[in-house]
């Protein structure tokens, strides 16, 4: 059987990547937001493929007109809170009132329900174990925030690799992790992954698996990447923010017909989710429900 997976788009400006907090002014990407990610609505029309767009606060409120297109392109709206802060740094109050804001906002744009969140930077992980009920009690059902695996500045690793509930004080979170590991052990996620992994190794990582699993791209990566990095910026940040970026539309092309792909809504299922383990964020980390109580 072959197992349809999760396409994502962080709908954020180029300015909102965390590489370059404190180094550009975070609303500099502004212009940019619309043309970028219309280039992604023309090539996922261009090859059939409906994804879940994780639209920031900011950006739907300045770009209200973007969020109708999508959902009337036939998309799912997902939220990805209301500014492009880490979780960690916004703590419970403001990370709920938030979401509250940004939430209605998108509902309100899109028409649709709005049930899946993704956290700026996957910074759900053991620092924040307050914030999976925060998320469950604003109306969100399922996650796509943890990235398994551990990045310098991201990552939490999930022993299995495949979907999980998470459990809170309020309702379960469904919960697919976004990382894909490929045969040889390494991430191809998406975004930076897809940019420098050779096209065939990605498509195989994903073909390869037996479980739901996400891919997720950024509208600054498609293009016009007519934006200029700060002068001074770390090679690796500078690296992450360009490699393979002038080839990628072309390849994405490929991956997007390479691969099953599908909206959050369409693959998970509560049938099948019902059947998945339950685990806590604590701490030390993600681990069963029944050791964690
Ligand atoms: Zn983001």
């Amino acid at each position: 059987m072959v197992i349809a997976h999760i396409l994502s788009v962080d709908v954020e400006r180029w300015s909102d990547a965390t590489l370059l907090a404190g180094r550009v002014e975070r609303r500099v990407g502004q212009p940019l937001v619309q043309a970028q990610t219309e280039r992604v609505l023309a090539l996922l029309a261009h090859a059939g493929v409906h994804a879940t767009f994780f639209v920031l606060g900011e950006v739907a409120q300045d770009n209200p007109q973007l969020v109708r297109t999508i959902a009337e392109a036939g998309h799912e709206v997902g939220c990805h809170g209301w500014t492009h802060d880490l979780l960690a740094d916004l703590g419970a109050a403001r990370l709920r009132s938030d979401l509250e804001r940004a939430r209605r906002t998108l509902q309100d744009l899109s028409g649709q329900a709005v049930t899946a969140f993704r956290a700026p930077t996957w910074s759900l992980d053991r620092r924040v174990p307050w914030a999976p009920e925060v998320i469950s009690e604003v109306g969100f059902e399922l996650d796509m925030s943890i990235f398994d695996g551990r990045h310098g500045i991201y990552g939490e690793p999930v022993a299995s690799g495949r979907p999980f509930r998470l459990i809170t004080a309020a309702a379960d979170l469904l919960e697919v992790p976004t990382s894909v590991r490929t045969w040889s052990g390494l991430r191809a996620g998406g975004g930076f992954y897809w940019r420098t992994l050779p096209r065939g190794v990605v498509r195989d990582a994903y073909l390869s698996k037996r479980h739901p699993a996400v891919g997720y791209i950024h509208p600054w990566e498609v293009g016009p990447a007519a934006y200029t990095l700060p002068a001074g910026l770390e090679p690796g940040a500078r690296l992450t923010m360009t490699a393979g970026i002038d080839r990628f539309a072309q390849k994405l092309d490929w991956l997007l017909r390479a691969v099953p792909w599908r909206p959050a809504r369409e693959v998970v299922s509560s049938e099948e989710a019902a059947q998945w383990p339950r685990l806590r964020l604590t701490a030390r980390g993600l681990g069963p429900a029944e050791e964690a109580d």
